[in-house]
Order: C-alpha cells, then structure tokens, then sequence
C-alpha cells in the first residue's frame, strides 16, 4: 500500500524519477541525494511501512541479505573497502523520512566512520536490570513464549 504525501513511496513505485541502483517486485535501492559517501544507498520498500515496528516480517527478513549484496557491489564496483548498514526509528533516533528504509553507506580507506558513539559506563547489575524491563516488554508483546 502506498501512502499520499510520501516522498519514498512515490520514488519506490517510480512515480518520481531516481538514481536507482536496483529494483524488484518488493525494493527499489535508490541512491540518497544527501551522501554520507560516494554511492550511499537507500533501500526502500515498495509498501509503506512507517518504520521497522510497522514491517512486515517478509520484507523485513529481505532487508538485511539485500542490504549484504549492495554492500557487496559497492566494494567490487566502486572500490568500497567496508560498509555501513543503518536504519533509523523515530525522529529521536534520526529519522527524517517516515517511510522504513536502510542506508547502505560505502566505507573507504581513510575516509571518515561518521556511525560511532562514545562508549558510556554500565555495572552488571545496572544491566542485568535493563535487560529484565527489555525481556518483560518481550513477554507482553509476544505471548510470554520467550525464555
Ligand atoms: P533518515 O534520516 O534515516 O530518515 O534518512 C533519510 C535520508 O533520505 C537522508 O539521508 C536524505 O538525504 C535522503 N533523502 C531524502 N529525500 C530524498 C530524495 N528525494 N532522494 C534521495 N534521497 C533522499
Ligand atoms: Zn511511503
């Protein structure tokens, strides 16, 4: 399903032209006009899906051996040495575009990481705790059948 008013989902189905490095009945991998480096991909569902909470599961699970073969691509093809796989959910966490989709973003010799954050402190138990309020939130969202 399409949404009105959603830039992605307008570029996804072709209703507006885009650099687009690969299509399929599910994805189209377009190439973000804002680069992190040379030749940041964006790979974006054809069905609207707000963020990866809203996806569906097959498309979902197609995302990240897609996510692999451009990454792969861009190594072989433009000289890549690694890769960043990323995905934003939420304005707080840098999403900017409310269509789910994951930046593919070719790393070079020398050139910048710009994915990194300061490591913070945490004791054991402090993370035992967090890890007890996650495992309960998983209990209530998926029947209690999680150990
Ligand atoms: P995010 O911050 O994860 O929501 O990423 C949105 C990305 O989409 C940004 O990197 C933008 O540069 C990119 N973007 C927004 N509009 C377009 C567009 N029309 N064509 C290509 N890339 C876009
Ligand atoms: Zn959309």
């Amino acid at each position: 399903m399409k949404e009105d008013n959603c830039i992605f989902c307008k570029i996804a189905n072709g209703e507006i032209p885009s650099a687009t490095v690969y299509e399929d009945e599910d994805f189209r991998v377009i190439l973000d006009m804002g680069p992190a480096s040379k030749g940041h991909g964006l790979i974006l569902p054809k069905h609207h899906f707000k963020d990866l909470c809203e996806a569906d599961e097959k498309v979902a699970a197609k995302l990240f051996p897609l996510a692999g073969k451009i990454g792969h691509a861009m190594k072989t093809g433009l000289g890549a040495s690694g890769f960043n796989v990323v995905q934003n959910n939420g304005a707080s966490a840098g999403q900017t575009v409310f269509h789910l989709h994951v930046h593919v973003i070719p790393r070079y010799e020398g050139g910048p990481v710009m994915v990194s954050w300061t490591p913070g402190k945490e004791d054991g138990k402090e993370l035992e705790r967090t890890a007890e309020i996650i495992k309960d939130a998983l209990h209530m969202q998926n029947g209690d059948d999680i150990t």
